[in-house]
Protein backbone atom coordinates (compact mmCIF):
# COMPACT_ATOMS: atom_id res chain seq x y z
CA UNK A 1 0.00 0.00 0.00
CA UNK A 2 1.25 3.89 -0.77
CA UNK A 3 0.59 5.66 2.10
CA UNK A 4 -0.92 9.00 1.50
CA UNK A 5 1.48 12.05 1.01
CA UNK A 6 1.44 14.87 3.44
CA UNK A 7 0.07 17.95 3.11
CA UNK A 8 2.79 19.92 1.71
CA UNK A 9 2.69 17.99 -1.43
CA UNK A 10 -0.38 21.00 -3.20
CA UNK A 11 -1.81 19.57 -5.90
CA UNK A 12 -5.00 21.22 -7.22
CA UNK A 13 -8.54 19.89 -8.41
CA UNK A 14 -8.01 21.07 -11.80
CA UNK A 15 -3.96 18.89 -11.69
CA UNK A 16 -6.38 15.79 -11.51
CA UNK A 17 -7.46 16.63 -14.87
CA UNK A 18 -11.67 16.95 -13.62
CA UNK A 19 -13.41 18.57 -16.32
CA UNK A 20 -14.86 21.99 -15.74
CA UNK A 21 -18.14 21.25 -14.75
CA UNK A 22 -16.62 19.50 -11.47
CA UNK A 23 -14.33 22.09 -11.03
CA UNK A 24 -17.10 25.02 -11.20
CA UNK A 25 -18.70 22.74 -8.61
CA UNK A 26 -16.38 22.32 -6.22
CA UNK A 27 -15.41 25.59 -6.27
CA UNK A 28 -19.33 26.72 -5.55
CA UNK A 29 -18.77 24.21 -2.85
CA UNK A 30 -16.01 25.85 -1.03
CA UNK A 31 -13.48 23.11 -1.63
CA UNK A 32 -10.15 24.79 -1.90
CA UNK A 33 -7.75 21.91 -2.74
CA UNK A 34 -8.19 17.86 -2.99
CA UNK A 35 -7.74 16.08 0.65
CA UNK A 36 -4.79 13.22 0.77
CA UNK A 37 -7.27 10.14 -0.29
CA UNK A 38 -8.91 12.68 -3.17
CA UNK A 39 -5.02 12.84 -4.09
CA UNK A 40 -4.40 9.27 -3.89
CA UNK A 41 -7.90 7.81 -5.38
CA UNK A 42 -8.91 9.97 -8.34
CA UNK A 43 -6.56 9.48 -10.45
CA UNK A 44 -6.73 5.72 -10.65
CA UNK A 45 -10.32 5.43 -10.65
CA UNK A 46 -9.89 7.90 -13.69
CA UNK A 47 -7.69 5.18 -15.02
CA UNK A 48 -9.90 2.77 -15.06
CA UNK A 49 -8.04 0.58 -12.40
CA UNK A 50 -9.75 -1.19 -9.32
CA UNK A 51 -9.01 0.75 -5.86
CA UNK A 52 -9.05 -0.89 -2.40
CA UNK A 53 -9.18 2.05 -0.34
CA UNK A 54 -8.88 2.48 3.57
CA UNK A 55 -10.80 5.54 4.49
CA UNK A 56 -12.80 6.20 7.58
CA UNK A 57 -15.65 8.80 7.14
CA UNK A 58 -14.36 12.89 7.31
CA UNK A 59 -11.63 11.89 4.82
CA UNK A 60 -13.51 12.71 1.61
CA UNK A 61 -13.90 9.61 0.45
CA UNK A 62 -17.15 9.95 -1.10
CA UNK A 63 -15.94 13.19 -3.50
CA UNK A 64 -13.04 10.48 -4.27
CA UNK A 65 -15.21 8.46 -5.87
CA UNK A 66 -17.66 10.00 -6.92
CA UNK A 67 -15.59 12.47 -9.22
CA UNK A 68 -14.55 10.08 -11.13
CA UNK A 69 -17.67 8.10 -11.63
CA UNK A 70 -19.03 11.91 -12.54
CA UNK A 71 -16.14 11.96 -15.28
CA UNK A 72 -16.87 8.50 -16.97
CA UNK A 73 -20.47 9.44 -17.04
CA UNK A 74 -19.79 12.22 -19.13
CA UNK A 75 -17.01 10.94 -21.06
CA UNK A 76 -19.50 7.56 -21.76
CA UNK A 77 -22.85 8.80 -21.76
CA UNK A 78 -23.36 11.98 -23.78
CA UNK A 79 -26.24 12.01 -25.72
CA UNK A 80 -27.18 8.12 -25.67
CA UNK A 81 -30.35 8.10 -23.39
CA UNK A 82 -29.57 4.88 -21.41
CA UNK A 83 -32.25 4.35 -18.57
CA UNK A 84 -29.93 1.91 -16.62
CA UNK A 85 -27.72 3.18 -13.99
CA UNK A 86 -23.99 3.67 -15.29
CA UNK A 87 -22.57 3.16 -11.36
CA UNK A 88 -23.83 1.44 -8.13
CA UNK A 89 -22.62 2.56 -4.72
CA UNK A 90 -23.81 0.00 -2.15
CA UNK A 91 -23.64 1.88 1.32
CA UNK A 92 -24.65 0.38 4.86
CA UNK A 93 -27.54 2.61 5.96
CA UNK A 94 -30.31 4.42 4.72
CA UNK A 95 -28.33 7.92 6.02
CA UNK A 96 -25.45 7.52 4.34
CA UNK A 97 -27.38 6.40 1.06
CA UNK A 98 -29.19 9.71 1.50
CA UNK A 99 -25.69 11.41 1.96
CA UNK A 100 -24.23 10.14 -0.54
CA UNK A 101 -26.55 10.68 -3.50
CA UNK A 102 -26.75 14.15 -1.97
CA UNK A 103 -22.90 14.50 -2.71
CA UNK A 104 -23.03 13.38 -5.95
CA UNK A 105 -26.17 14.96 -7.22
CA UNK A 106 -24.13 18.29 -5.98
CA UNK A 107 -20.74 17.77 -7.99
CA UNK A 108 -22.63 16.44 -10.74
CA UNK A 109 -25.39 19.21 -11.37
CA UNK A 110 -23.72 20.88 -14.24
CA UNK A 111 -23.42 17.64 -16.14
CA UNK A 112 -26.98 16.49 -15.22
CA UNK A 113 -26.32 13.55 -13.70
CA UNK A 114 -29.21 11.89 -11.95
CA UNK A 115 -28.89 9.96 -8.73
CA UNK A 116 -31.39 8.32 -7.29
CA UNK A 117 -30.85 6.74 -3.26
CA UNK A 118 -32.39 3.48 -2.76
CA UNK A 119 -33.05 2.35 0.64
CA UNK A 120 -35.13 0.02 3.27
CA UNK A 121 -38.13 2.22 4.92
CA UNK A 122 -39.19 3.84 2.27
CA UNK A 123 -42.09 3.13 0.07
CA UNK A 124 -40.86 1.17 -2.93
CA UNK A 125 -43.07 2.85 -5.49
CA UNK A 126 -41.08 5.83 -5.53
CA UNK A 127 -37.98 4.02 -6.12
CA UNK A 128 -39.31 2.36 -8.80
CA UNK A 129 -40.76 5.36 -10.58
CA UNK A 130 -37.27 6.74 -10.36
CA UNK A 131 -35.50 3.63 -11.48
CA UNK A 132 -38.29 3.39 -14.20
CA UNK A 133 -37.49 7.05 -15.15
CA UNK A 134 -33.75 6.69 -15.79
CA UNK A 135 -31.21 6.84 -13.57
CA UNK A 136 -26.96 7.49 -13.94
CA UNK A 137 -25.88 6.20 -10.33
CA UNK A 138 -28.12 4.27 -7.95
CA UNK A 139 -26.61 4.70 -4.46
CA UNK A 140 -28.25 1.78 -2.31
CA UNK A 141 -27.91 -0.61 0.67
CA UNK A 142 -27.34 -4.20 -0.37
CA UNK A 143 -30.72 -5.27 1.01
CA UNK A 144 -32.55 -3.40 -1.15
CA UNK A 145 -30.81 -3.13 -3.93
CA UNK A 146 -31.09 -7.04 -4.00
CA UNK A 147 -34.87 -7.17 -3.81
CA UNK A 148 -34.70 -4.45 -6.76
CA UNK A 149 -32.18 -6.98 -8.78
CA UNK A 150 -35.05 -9.80 -7.76
CA UNK A 151 -37.94 -7.84 -9.07
CA UNK A 152 -35.93 -6.67 -12.32
CA UNK A 153 -36.54 -3.37 -11.65
CA UNK A 154 -32.64 -2.64 -10.74
CA UNK A 155 -31.00 -3.48 -14.35
CA UNK A 156 -26.91 -3.96 -13.83
CA UNK A 157 -26.45 -4.52 -17.51
CA UNK A 158 -25.03 -1.29 -18.35
CA UNK A 159 -23.41 -0.65 -14.75
CA UNK A 160 -19.20 0.06 -14.81
CA UNK A 161 -18.39 0.96 -12.05
CA UNK A 162 -19.32 -0.64 -8.72
CA UNK A 163 -18.34 1.37 -5.32
CA UNK A 164 -18.50 -0.61 -2.03
CA UNK A 165 -18.80 2.35 0.35
CA UNK A 166 -17.88 1.81 4.26
CA UNK A 167 -17.55 -2.21 3.47
CA UNK A 168 -16.96 -2.71 6.96
CA UNK A 169 -19.84 -1.50 8.39
CA UNK A 170 -21.67 -3.36 5.62
CA UNK A 171 -20.37 -6.45 6.49
CA UNK A 172 -20.76 -6.11 10.30
CA UNK A 173 -24.67 -5.39 9.48
CA UNK A 174 -25.07 -8.44 8.11
CA UNK A 175 -24.47 -7.56 4.28
CA UNK A 176 -21.80 -9.66 3.00
CA UNK A 177 -24.34 -12.42 1.21
CA UNK A 178 -26.18 -9.85 -0.43
CA UNK A 179 -23.13 -7.71 -1.54
CA UNK A 180 -21.68 -11.27 -2.66
CA UNK A 181 -25.30 -11.70 -4.70
CA UNK A 182 -25.24 -8.75 -6.20
CA UNK A 183 -21.07 -8.61 -7.13
CA UNK A 184 -21.83 -11.86 -8.94
CA UNK A 185 -24.90 -10.12 -11.12
CA UNK A 186 -23.09 -7.02 -11.82
CA UNK A 187 -21.13 -7.21 -15.37
CA UNK A 188 -17.35 -9.12 -15.05
CA UNK A 189 -16.13 -6.12 -16.89
CA UNK A 190 -16.96 -3.61 -14.14
CA UNK A 191 -14.67 -1.43 -12.43
CA UNK A 192 -14.66 -2.29 -8.72
CA UNK A 193 -13.89 0.21 -5.55
CA UNK A 194 -13.88 -0.53 -2.07
CA UNK A 195 -13.81 1.72 0.48
CA UNK A 196 -13.10 0.90 4.48
CA UNK A 197 -12.54 2.10 7.83
CA UNK A 198 -10.56 -0.80 8.63
CA UNK A 199 -9.20 -3.62 6.95
CA UNK A 200 -10.49 -6.86 8.90
CA UNK A 201 -9.44 -9.95 6.57
CA UNK A 202 -13.62 -10.61 5.50
CA UNK A 203 -12.52 -7.30 3.78
CA UNK A 204 -9.60 -8.70 2.29
CA UNK A 205 -11.19 -11.87 1.26
CA UNK A 206 -13.80 -10.03 -1.00
CA UNK A 207 -11.22 -7.43 -2.26
CA UNK A 208 -9.17 -10.74 -3.44
CA UNK A 209 -12.50 -12.51 -4.81
CA UNK A 210 -14.06 -9.31 -6.81
CA UNK A 211 -11.32 -6.75 -7.52
CA UNK A 212 -8.66 -6.87 -10.15
CA UNK A 213 -5.19 -6.04 -9.12
CA UNK A 214 -6.57 -3.25 -7.37
CA UNK A 215 -4.06 -0.40 -6.35
CA UNK A 216 -4.52 -0.13 -2.38
CA UNK A 217 -4.43 3.17 -0.22
CA UNK A 218 -4.16 3.69 3.16
CA UNK A 219 -3.94 6.66 5.74
CA UNK A 220 -0.22 7.48 5.84
CA UNK A 221 1.19 5.46 9.12
CA UNK A 222 3.92 8.40 9.40
CA UNK A 223 3.95 8.70 13.40
CA UNK A 224 5.53 12.34 13.86
CA UNK A 225 9.42 11.56 15.76
CA UNK A 226 10.05 11.53 19.53
CA UNK A 227 10.12 14.80 20.62
CA UNK A 228 8.42 16.49 17.46
CA UNK A 229 5.07 16.21 18.39
CA UNK A 230 4.34 19.09 20.09
CA UNK A 231 3.19 19.66 24.14
CA UNK A 232 -0.24 19.96 23.16
CA UNK A 233 -3.78 19.50 25.24
CA UNK A 234 -5.71 17.57 23.28
CA UNK A 235 -9.44 16.72 23.37
CA UNK A 236 -12.44 16.11 21.04
CA UNK A 237 -16.36 16.80 21.57
CA UNK A 238 -18.63 14.68 20.03
CA UNK A 239 -20.99 16.69 18.63
CA UNK A 240 -24.13 16.28 16.31
CA UNK A 241 -23.88 18.64 13.40
CA UNK A 242 -26.91 21.02 13.56
CA UNK A 243 -25.65 21.58 17.53
CA UNK A 244 -21.29 22.47 16.27
CA UNK A 245 -22.41 26.19 15.75
CA UNK A 246 -23.72 26.43 19.24
CA UNK A 247 -21.06 23.51 21.07
CA UNK A 248 -18.14 25.48 19.43
CA UNK A 249 -19.35 29.10 20.93
CA UNK A 250 -19.73 27.34 24.36
CA UNK A 251 -16.53 25.40 24.43
CA UNK A 252 -14.51 28.91 23.51
CA UNK A 253 -16.40 30.94 26.51
CA UNK A 254 -14.93 27.64 28.76
CA UNK A 255 -11.91 27.76 27.57
CA UNK A 256 -11.42 31.75 26.66
CA UNK A 257 -8.45 31.25 24.60
CA UNK A 258 -6.19 34.69 24.55
CA UNK A 259 -5.91 33.54 21.01
CA UNK A 260 -6.93 31.08 18.71
CA UNK A 261 -7.44 29.46 14.97
CA UNK A 262 -10.30 27.75 13.88
CA UNK A 263 -9.70 25.68 11.10
CA UNK A 264 -12.66 24.73 8.44
CA UNK A 265 -13.02 22.71 5.60
CA UNK A 266 -14.38 24.79 3.02
CA UNK A 267 -14.56 28.65 2.84
CA UNK A 268 -18.86 28.54 3.18
CA UNK A 269 -17.80 26.93 6.42
CA UNK A 270 -15.44 29.67 7.06
CA UNK A 271 -17.50 32.86 6.43
CA UNK A 272 -20.42 31.47 8.37
CA UNK A 273 -18.55 30.31 10.99
CA UNK A 274 -17.17 33.47 11.42
CA UNK A 275 -20.46 35.45 11.49
CA UNK A 276 -21.69 33.46 14.14
CA UNK A 277 -18.68 33.69 16.37
CA UNK A 278 -19.05 37.80 15.61
CA UNK A 279 -22.93 37.12 16.68
CA UNK A 280 -21.99 35.58 19.78
CA UNK A 281 -19.19 37.98 21.00
CA UNK A 282 -16.07 37.32 19.78
CA UNK A 283 -13.76 39.05 17.20
CA UNK A 284 -13.33 36.74 14.47
CA UNK A 285 -11.95 37.26 11.67
CA UNK A 286 -11.84 35.20 8.24
CA UNK A 287 -8.98 33.77 6.27
CA UNK A 288 -9.12 32.55 2.68
CA UNK A 289 -6.91 30.56 0.62
CA UNK A 290 -8.35 33.80 -2.14
CA UNK A 291 -7.22 36.27 -0.21
CA UNK A 292 -4.59 38.58 -1.30
CA UNK A 293 -1.25 38.69 1.17
CA UNK A 294 -2.07 42.83 2.23
CA UNK A 295 -5.38 41.12 2.94
CA UNK A 296 -3.91 38.36 5.24
CA UNK A 297 -1.14 40.23 6.87
CA UNK A 298 -3.90 42.52 7.97
CA UNK A 299 -5.81 40.02 9.80
CA UNK A 300 -2.49 38.70 11.02
CA UNK A 301 -1.59 41.64 13.17
CA UNK A 302 -5.13 42.59 14.45
CA UNK A 303 -4.83 38.97 15.88
CA UNK A 304 -1.03 39.64 17.44
CA UNK A 305 -1.90 43.21 18.33
CA UNK A 306 -5.61 41.56 20.06
CA UNK A 307 -7.85 43.41 18.19
CA UNK A 308 -8.78 40.22 16.63
CA UNK A 309 -9.59 37.10 19.34
CA UNK A 310 -9.96 34.02 16.70
CA UNK A 311 -8.97 33.29 13.49
CA UNK A 312 -11.35 31.21 11.19
CA UNK A 313 -9.26 29.17 7.91
CA UNK A 314 -9.15 26.70 5.78
CA UNK A 315 -5.97 24.99 5.92
CA UNK A 316 -4.66 26.39 2.79
CA UNK A 317 -5.59 30.08 3.95
CA UNK A 318 -3.72 28.70 6.81
CA UNK A 319 -0.43 27.74 5.28
CA UNK A 320 2.84 28.92 6.44
CA UNK A 321 1.04 31.08 8.98
CA UNK A 322 3.19 31.28 11.78
CA UNK A 323 2.10 32.71 15.07
CA UNK A 324 3.84 32.88 18.47
CA UNK A 325 0.98 34.38 20.50
CA UNK A 326 -1.74 31.04 19.48
CA UNK A 327 -2.90 29.60 22.61
CA UNK A 328 -5.59 27.20 20.67
CA UNK A 329 -6.07 25.09 17.51
CA UNK A 330 -9.65 24.33 17.05
CA UNK A 331 -10.75 21.79 14.42
CA UNK A 332 -14.08 22.07 13.57
CA UNK A 333 -14.30 19.47 11.43
CA UNK A 334 -11.75 16.11 11.82
CA UNK A 335 -9.40 16.53 9.84
CA UNK A 336 -9.02 14.59 6.99
CA UNK A 337 -5.69 12.73 7.63
CA UNK A 338 -3.46 12.49 10.72
CA UNK A 339 -0.90 14.49 8.76
CA UNK A 340 -3.11 17.58 8.77
CA UNK A 341 -4.24 17.27 12.43
CA UNK A 342 -0.61 16.89 12.85
CA UNK A 343 0.04 19.98 11.20
CA UNK A 344 -2.54 22.13 12.56
CA UNK A 345 -1.63 21.48 16.24
CA UNK A 346 1.82 22.12 15.72
CA UNK A 347 0.90 25.21 15.76
CA UNK A 348 0.87 25.48 19.30
CA UNK A 349 2.74 24.40 22.27
CA UNK A 350 6.13 25.97 20.83
CA UNK A 351 9.03 26.76 22.88
CA UNK A 352 7.60 24.76 25.62
CA UNK A 353 4.66 26.26 26.03
CA UNK A 354 1.14 24.33 26.77
CA UNK A 355 -0.74 24.85 24.13
CA UNK A 356 -4.46 23.25 23.66
CA UNK A 357 -6.17 21.52 20.76
CA UNK A 358 -9.66 21.14 20.29
CA UNK A 359 -11.75 19.19 17.66
CA UNK A 360 -15.85 18.48 17.12
CA UNK A 361 -16.59 15.49 15.40
CA UNK A 362 -19.50 14.42 14.31
CA UNK A 363 -20.99 11.12 15.59
CA UNK A 364 -20.30 9.41 12.55
CA UNK A 365 -16.55 10.99 12.25
CA UNK A 366 -15.36 9.34 16.16
CA UNK A 367 -13.46 6.33 13.98
CA UNK A 368 -11.45 9.06 12.06
CA UNK A 369 -10.33 10.46 15.93
CA UNK A 370 -9.53 7.08 16.69
CA UNK A 371 -7.37 6.63 13.37
CA UNK A 372 -5.72 9.94 14.63
CA UNK A 373 -4.99 8.69 18.13
CA UNK A 374 -2.83 5.50 16.50
CA UNK A 375 -1.21 6.99 13.94
CA UNK A 376 -0.09 10.28 16.61
CA UNK A 377 0.21 8.14 19.44
CA UNK A 378 -1.19 10.41 21.10
CA UNK A 379 -4.49 10.10 23.23
CA UNK A 380 -7.11 12.65 22.84
CA UNK A 381 -9.67 12.93 25.46
CA UNK A 382 -13.21 13.21 24.39
CA UNK A 383 -14.67 15.36 27.01
CA UNK A 384 -18.62 16.06 27.50
CA UNK A 385 -20.05 19.37 25.63
CA UNK A 386 -20.00 21.98 28.75
CA UNK A 387 -23.68 22.05 29.90
CA UNK A 388 -25.41 25.58 30.81
CA UNK A 389 -24.85 25.19 34.09
CA UNK A 390 -20.89 24.35 33.32
CA UNK A 391 -21.05 27.90 31.27
CA UNK A 392 -23.17 30.01 34.22
CA UNK A 393 -20.36 28.55 36.67
CA UNK A 394 -17.63 29.84 34.54
CA UNK A 395 -18.89 32.90 33.31
CA UNK A 396 -19.37 33.57 37.16
CA UNK A 397 -15.93 33.10 37.65
CA UNK A 398 -14.59 35.14 34.67
CA UNK A 399 -16.47 37.81 36.06
CA UNK A 400 -15.38 36.97 39.89
CA UNK A 401 -11.91 37.23 38.51
CA UNK A 402 -12.92 40.60 37.14
CA UNK A 403 -13.91 42.07 39.80
CA UNK A 404 -11.37 41.19 41.77
CA UNK A 405 -8.66 42.01 39.54
CA UNK A 406 -10.08 45.88 39.73
CA UNK A 407 -9.88 45.49 43.83
CA UNK A 408 -6.38 44.46 43.71
CA UNK A 409 -5.52 47.31 40.86
CA UNK A 410 -7.71 50.27 41.26
CA UNK A 411 -8.13 49.83 45.39
CA UNK A 412 -4.34 50.69 45.61
CA UNK A 413 -4.16 53.48 43.74
CA UNK A 414 -7.18 54.95 44.33
CA UNK A 415 -8.90 54.32 41.26
CA UNK A 416 -11.94 53.51 42.71
CA UNK A 417 -12.55 56.71 44.89
CA UNK A 418 -14.46 58.47 42.20
CA UNK A 419 -17.48 55.96 42.57
CA UNK A 420 -17.44 56.38 46.63
CA UNK A 421 -20.71 58.92 46.14
CA UNK A 422 -22.39 56.27 43.89
CA UNK A 423 -22.07 53.91 46.77
CA UNK A 424 -22.96 55.95 49.73
CA UNK A 425 -26.02 57.62 48.19
CA UNK A 426 -27.90 53.97 47.18
CA UNK A 427 -26.62 52.75 50.76
CA UNK A 428 -29.30 54.88 52.16
CA UNK A 429 -31.63 52.98 50.29
CA UNK A 430 -30.36 49.44 49.89
CA UNK A 431 -28.13 47.22 51.93
CA UNK A 432 -24.57 47.31 50.53
CA UNK A 433 -24.71 43.78 49.36
CA UNK A 434 -27.82 44.55 47.26
CA UNK A 435 -25.60 47.41 45.77
CA UNK A 436 -22.88 44.78 45.31
CA UNK A 437 -24.88 42.16 43.25
CA UNK A 438 -26.54 44.87 41.26
CA UNK A 439 -23.31 46.20 40.20
CA UNK A 440 -21.65 42.56 39.67
CA UNK A 441 -24.89 41.99 37.24
CA UNK A 442 -24.06 45.34 35.36
CA UNK A 443 -20.27 44.26 34.87
CA UNK A 444 -21.63 40.36 34.36
CA UNK A 445 -24.13 41.50 31.40
CA UNK A 446 -21.89 44.66 29.77
CA UNK A 447 -18.43 41.72 29.69
CA UNK A 448 -21.06 39.86 27.06
CA UNK A 449 -22.00 37.11 28.96
CA UNK A 450 -24.77 35.56 27.07
CA UNK A 451 -27.08 33.68 28.54
CA UNK A 452 -27.46 30.60 26.49
CA UNK A 453 -29.63 27.99 27.54
CA UNK A 454 -30.11 25.54 24.98
CA UNK A 455 -29.11 21.94 26.37
CA UNK A 456 -26.90 20.51 23.85
CA UNK A 457 -27.25 16.98 23.26
CA UNK A 458 -24.43 14.44 25.14
CA UNK A 459 -23.47 11.63 22.14
CA UNK A 460 -22.30 8.72 23.61
CA UNK A 461 -19.95 6.58 22.08
CA UNK A 462 -18.95 3.00 22.50
CA UNK A 463 -15.79 2.72 24.35
CA UNK A 464 -13.03 0.30 23.53
CA UNK A 465 -11.17 -1.05 20.22
CA UNK A 466 -13.03 -1.59 17.45
CA UNK A 467 -12.86 -5.16 16.04
CA UNK A 468 -13.92 -7.22 12.59
CA UNK A 469 -16.71 -8.92 14.63
CA UNK A 470 -20.30 -7.50 15.00
CA UNK A 471 -20.63 -7.14 18.83
CA UNK A 472 -21.80 -9.70 21.23
CA UNK A 473 -25.08 -8.51 21.21
CA UNK A 474 -25.58 -7.94 17.68
CA UNK A 475 -23.99 -11.22 16.81
CA UNK A 476 -27.10 -13.36 17.32
CA UNK A 477 -28.71 -12.33 14.16
CA UNK A 478 -26.17 -10.50 12.15
CA UNK A 479 -24.56 -13.21 10.22
CA UNK A 480 -27.66 -15.44 9.96
CA UNK A 481 -31.03 -14.14 10.07
CA UNK A 482 -30.62 -11.11 7.95
CA UNK A 483 -32.05 -12.72 4.94
CA UNK A 484 -35.79 -13.72 4.86
CA UNK A 485 -36.17 -17.48 4.73
CA UNK A 486 -32.35 -18.10 6.34
CA UNK A 487 -34.26 -17.11 9.64
CA UNK A 488 -34.78 -20.50 11.80
CA UNK A 489 -36.72 -19.90 15.51
CA UNK A 490 -35.83 -16.81 17.52
CA UNK A 491 -37.46 -15.32 20.03
CA UNK A 492 -41.42 -15.95 19.50
CA UNK A 493 -42.60 -13.28 22.34
CA UNK A 494 -41.83 -11.33 24.64
CA UNK A 495 -39.64 -13.91 27.02
CA UNK A 496 -37.18 -15.06 24.58
CA UNK A 497 -34.07 -15.08 25.27
CA UNK A 498 -31.38 -12.28 25.77
CA UNK A 499 -34.18 -10.29 28.00
CA UNK A 500 -31.45 -9.10 30.44
CA UNK A 501 -30.08 -6.10 27.77
CA UNK A 502 -26.64 -4.97 27.44
CA UNK A 503 -25.51 -2.28 30.52
CA UNK A 504 -25.69 1.34 29.18
CA UNK A 505 -28.45 0.17 26.76
CA UNK A 506 -31.89 0.90 25.97
CA UNK A 507 -34.04 -2.08 24.74
CA UNK A 508 -37.30 -0.10 22.42
CA UNK A 509 -40.06 -2.52 21.68
CA UNK A 510 -41.58 -2.17 17.93
CA UNK A 511 -44.07 -2.75 16.96
CA UNK A 512 -43.92 -4.63 13.61
CA UNK A 513 -41.91 -7.94 12.73
CA UNK A 514 -41.58 -10.57 10.08
CA UNK A 515 -44.97 -10.47 9.46
CA UNK A 516 -44.24 -6.96 8.05
CA UNK A 517 -41.11 -8.28 6.16
CA UNK A 518 -39.28 -6.08 8.79
CA UNK A 519 -35.37 -7.23 8.56
CA UNK A 520 -32.55 -5.73 10.72
CA UNK A 521 -31.44 -3.53 8.09
CA UNK A 522 -35.08 -2.03 8.06
CA UNK A 523 -34.64 -1.21 11.76
CA UNK A 524 -30.85 0.16 11.58
CA UNK A 525 -31.79 2.33 9.01
CA UNK A 526 -34.78 3.75 10.48
CA UNK A 527 -32.45 4.57 12.93
CA UNK A 528 -29.80 5.93 11.80
CA UNK A 529 -31.93 7.72 9.15
CA UNK A 530 -34.37 9.32 11.44
CA UNK A 531 -32.38 10.20 14.63
CA UNK A 532 -28.64 11.15 15.40
CA UNK A 533 -27.06 7.50 15.67
CA UNK A 534 -24.55 5.88 13.72
CA UNK A 535 -25.00 2.01 12.28
CA UNK A 536 -22.35 0.88 14.86
CA UNK A 537 -24.19 2.58 18.04
CA UNK A 538 -27.40 0.13 17.73
CA UNK A 539 -27.41 -2.71 19.86
CA UNK A 540 -28.88 -6.09 19.26
CA UNK A 541 -31.93 -6.58 17.49
CA UNK A 542 -34.22 -9.40 17.92
CA UNK A 543 -36.95 -9.90 14.85
CA UNK A 544 -40.33 -11.78 16.25
CA UNK A 545 -43.31 -12.17 14.36
CA UNK A 546 -45.10 -9.64 15.67
CA UNK A 547 -42.44 -7.06 16.95
CA UNK A 548 -39.30 -6.24 17.46
CA UNK A 549 -36.88 -5.42 19.83
CA UNK A 550 -33.85 -3.11 19.23
CA UNK A 551 -31.10 -1.85 21.68
CA UNK A 552 -30.18 1.59 21.52
CA UNK A 553 -27.48 3.67 24.16
CA UNK A 554 -29.52 5.09 27.11
CA UNK A 555 -28.71 8.44 26.43
CA UNK A 556 -30.32 8.63 23.33
CA UNK A 557 -33.38 6.41 23.82
CA UNK A 558 -35.63 9.50 24.32
CA UNK A 559 -34.79 10.69 20.96
CA UNK A 560 -35.14 7.78 19.20
CA UNK A 561 -38.39 6.68 20.60
CA UNK A 562 -39.40 10.39 19.60
CA UNK A 563 -38.10 10.25 16.03
CA UNK A 564 -39.03 6.31 14.91
CA UNK A 565 -42.85 7.28 16.30
CA UNK A 566 -43.28 9.47 12.75
CA UNK A 567 -40.80 7.31 11.14
CA UNK A 568 -42.92 4.71 8.94
CA UNK A 569 -40.88 1.28 8.52
CA UNK A 570 -41.98 -0.56 5.32
CA UNK A 571 -44.11 2.26 4.95
CA UNK A 572 -45.89 1.43 8.03
CA UNK A 573 -46.22 3.21 11.10
CA UNK A 574 -45.44 1.40 14.19
CA UNK A 575 -46.02 1.71 18.19
CA UNK A 576 -42.31 2.62 19.53
CA UNK A 577 -41.77 2.57 23.05
CA UNK A 578 -39.25 1.27 25.81
CA UNK A 579 -39.83 -2.48 26.35
CA UNK A 580 -40.83 -3.25 29.74
CA UNK A 581 -39.51 -6.22 31.64
P1 LIG B 1 -16.65 12.28 3.57
O1 LIG B 1 -15.42 11.73 4.20
O2 LIG B 1 -16.79 11.93 2.14
O3 LIG B 1 -17.88 11.97 4.38
O4 LIG B 1 -16.52 13.90 3.56
C1 LIG B 1 -16.44 14.64 4.73
C2 LIG B 1 -16.73 16.12 4.51
O5 LIG B 1 -15.67 16.75 3.84
C3 LIG B 1 -17.97 16.42 3.72
O6 LIG B 1 -18.68 17.40 4.43
C4 LIG B 1 -17.47 16.99 2.42
O7 LIG B 1 -18.35 17.97 1.91
C5 LIG B 1 -16.16 17.61 2.82
N1 LIG B 1 -15.13 17.58 1.76
C6 LIG B 1 -14.85 16.57 0.91
N2 LIG B 1 -13.82 16.91 0.11
C7 LIG B 1 -13.42 18.15 0.48
C8 LIG B 1 -12.39 19.04 0.04
N3 LIG B 1 -11.55 18.70 -0.93
N4 LIG B 1 -12.29 20.24 0.65
C9 LIG B 1 -13.13 20.58 1.64
N5 LIG B 1 -14.12 19.80 2.12
C10 LIG B 1 -14.26 18.58 1.55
Amino acid sequence: MSPIPDDDDAISFADLNLRPELLKALTGLGYEEPTPIQREAIPPMMAGTDLLGQAATGTGKTAAFALPILERLAAERGATESRAPMALVLVPTRELAVQVSEAIHKYGRDLGARVVPIYGGQPIGRQLRALEYGVDVVVATPGRALDHIGRETLDLNDVKIVVLDEADEMLDMGFAEDIEAILEQAPAERQTVLFSATMPPRIESIAGAHLREPVRIRMGRAAPEPGEAPLVRQSAYVVPRSYKPAALGRILDIEAPAAAIVFCRTRDEVDHLTETLNGRGYRAEALHGGMGQEARDRVMSRLRSGTADLIVATDVAARGLDIEQLTHVVNYDVPSAPESYVHRIGRVGRAGREGVAITLAEPREHRMLKTIERVTRQRIEVLKVPTVADLRTRQLELTRAAVRETLLQDAENGGLDRFRMVVETLTDEFDILEVALAAVKLVHETNGMTDDDEEIPDVQLRAGPRTDRPRDGARDFRDGRERPGRRDGGPAGPGGRGRAGNPGMTRLFIGLGRRAGIRPGDLVGAITGESRLGGRDVGAIEIADRFSLVEVPDAAAEDVIAALRTATFKGKKATVRRERF
